[in-house]
């Protein structure tokens, strides 16, 4: 979209949430084209695509504003937010028409035209909600018409979530993550024990392995031993050591549900 509309559409959104001009709205205007503007600077992420599959970063703006716009930093809290309604209002359009439909779009006095139509905003109590909203909902529209409407709703439900209260996470979620925290320290123990037993297996290995080959290349031992480690050794460490913990990321999913409520990431 051009830098009009998405401005247009913000402008609206903010008027229909009745939200008070401050630092976090004004940020959020001031910040809204800034995705174009690097990519026209920076060549090389100019094919970095704004019109679709950017649903995580989208998420991860929106997270990352929730977080500072409830600890009090505004200024950051909009431009993040920025980032994801710019993303957000580009998904809405029909990649293979872009130019023609931001063409059509830019000419429609959107202050205008939408000014009374009734959006109802959906607030995200649950970060879980919102993931799935942007995956299955945020999508492209084939009209202009369609496009700012969808884009409008979508915005107006985003910031709406993003600036409610901040509030305790719910019960259940800190019981899963309790949960959550004893399986990952748990699965970390067993994950060192059986690298420390891999580690001491494989460097036996190694070394019964290199005596076999300077026997029979007649080569000195040790030279060979120092040779061949430099190549061996950080592959045996790898192996040993890097197994992922499958506690690691539904633990993350459960900090950031938890940071979505109350702005803060859980004491581990
Ligand atoms: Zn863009």
């Amino acid at each position: 979209m051009w830098k009009k509309s998405h401005k247009e559409i913000v402008r609206l959104s903010i008027r229909k949430l009745g939200l008070k001009r401050n630092e976090f709205t004004a940020t959020l205007l001031r910040y809204i084209d800034e995705p174009d503007r690097i990519r026209r600077r920076r060549k090389r992420q100019r094919y970095l695509p704004h019109h679709a599959g950017r649903q995580q970063d989208i998420i991860e703006y929106i997270l990352s504003a929730r977080i500072k716009f409830l600890n009090g930093d505004l200024k950051s809290a909009g431009r993040s937010l920025a980032w994801a309604l710019h993303l957000i209002h580009d998904h809405c359009i029909e990649k293979n028409r872009h130019d023609e439909l931001e063409r059509k779009i830019a000419k429609i006095n959107m202050n205008k035209e939408y000014r009374n139509v009734q959006i109802n905003p959906l607030k995200f109590e649950r970060f879980t909600d919102l993931k799935t909203y942007i995956y299955h909902n945020v999508a492209p529209k084939e009209n202009p018409e369609d496009s700012i409407l969808a884009a409008l709703n979508h915005t107006v439900s985003v910031i709406c979530s993003v600036v409610s209260e901040k509030r305790d996470p719910p019960e259940d979620i800190l019981r899963k993550y309790e949960e959550c925290l004893k399986l990952f320290y748990a699965e970390r123990r067993k994950l060192r024990r059986l690298g420390l037993l891999n580690f001491t297996l494989s460097n036996f290995a190694f070394l019964f392995i290199t005596s076999i080959i300077s026997t029979l290349m007649k080569a000195d031992y040790f030279s060979l031993l120092m040779f061949l480690g430099f190549f061996i050794e950080p592959i045996i460490v790898l192996v040993s050591f890097g197994r992922e913990n499958k506690y690691e990321k539904p633990l993350r999913e459960l900090e950031n549900e938890i940071a979505w409520h109350s702005g803060k990431y859980p004491p581990k």
